[in-house]
């Protein structure tokens, strides 16, 4: 945005050179102050921005309830044919209400009620997933995005006849990993690398046998229009558009799990002061699971030896040093964790 003094700085000089050359009807002598602030940059500016769009049979929107991915879902409306393009939401069954009833409203106004929401064939969401794996997820075992995200989609994809393009709200701003990723790329890249040069990798990517024969006839991109968007630019197209998941207000940062099982302090305060249904909802799963909904190393050890529920809330309310740092590293290559 405009700073003030830049505005008030750009205008001086337009009216300095205006003054000096004796035309003052001359509209063009203000071309120093539009230069200052005509929206190159501007969301708006940015919105409309022609982008290559790849010539596919179907573009698929994957939509999270977050605001890049609602962004995101506003600017297909301006860029991609309609009669190809269609929405899909993974769900893990551990969303906000809040954000339930916001993708449905989203649904409604721009998707046409037609959102194709993708679900675990295997696990009932979340609470399902951490039952029979007899633990949560965590960190170093996020089989969560996995089971509950990634895998529906390669299977949804799989499913598919035509050639594909998948458009994420992906920012190379929001963290060193995304901004290392690429604005386009084949969406199987690693499938591809590992049929390519398999010692690269320590493990068998997911699908991969499915996803080679899947090639052979198909492809599909991954799309990243935002890439180069600012914050500002995604909560600027939002709040104009009334597309912002109300959650943001509420003070959270991120939206997807609520919450996420690798979110920061900050986050477990603020929900226990917002939402102490949902703590006492997770007080009730770890005892009937016997285990941490976080993991090990949430909490210093100096504060509590086992990061029960209750005891990483007063850790979130305290002063005590130590534990994750900031904000959730939460995402993969297929981004299905905003
Ligand atoms: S948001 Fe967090 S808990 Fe949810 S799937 Fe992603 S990593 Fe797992």
């Amino acid at each position: 945005m405009t700073s003030v003094p830049l505005l008030v700085f750009s205008f001086l000089i337009s009216y300095v050179y205006i003054s000096r050359s004796g035309n003052k009807y001359d509209p063009s002598l203000f071309a120093p102050f539009f230069l200052l602030h005509m929206p190159s940059n501007s969301s708006t500016a940015r919105f409309y921005e022609r982008y290559p769009i790849p010539d596919v049979d179907l573009h698929v929107i994957a939509f999270s309830g977050g605001k890049d991915s609602s962004t995101l879902v506003l600017w297909a409306k301006q860029h991609l044919p309609p009669e190809k393009t269609c929405f899909v939401f993974c769900d893990t069954g551990w969303e906000s209400p809040v954000t339930y009833k916001f993708v449905e409203s989203m649904n409604r106004r721009f998707m046409d009620s037609k959102l194709i929401v993708l679900r675990s064939q295997t696990y009932r969401g979340l609470v399902d997933l951490a039952t029979k794996r007899k633990r949560f997820p965590s960190a170093l075992a996020r089989f969560c995005t996995e089971q509950l995200k990634i895998v529906p989609m390669i299977d949804w994809i799989l499913k598919q006849e035509g050639d594909l393009a998948i458009y994420q709200g992906i920012r190379g701003q929001e963290s060193a990993a995304r901004a290392r990723m690429k604005q386009s790329e084949d969406f199987f890249a690693r499938q591809i690398k590992y049929r390519e040069d398999p010692k690269q990798f320590r493990r068998k990517p997911l699908f991969q046998d499915q996803v080679t024969t899947w090639l052979e006839r198909r492809s599909c991109k991954v799309e990243r229009p935002l890439f180069y968007w600012k914050t500002e630019d995604v909560l600027k197209i939002c709040r104009e558009n009334d597309t912002l998941n109300p959650l943001y207000d509420k003070g959270f940062e991120r939206v997807g799990c609520y919450p996420c099982v690798m979110c920061s302090k900050k986050e477990i305060r603020l929900l226990a002061d917002k939402d102490p249904d949902r703590i006492a909802q997770i007080r009730s799963y770890e005892k009937k699971l016997g285990r941490t909904f976080f993991h090990h190393g949430t909490v210093p050890d100096s504060f509590c030896k086992e990061p029960w529920i209750d005891d990483v809330v007063r850790w979130s309310r305290s002063e005590h040093k130590g534990g994750p740092k900031g904000s959730w590293s939460c995402m993969s290559f297929y981004n299905h964790c905003e």
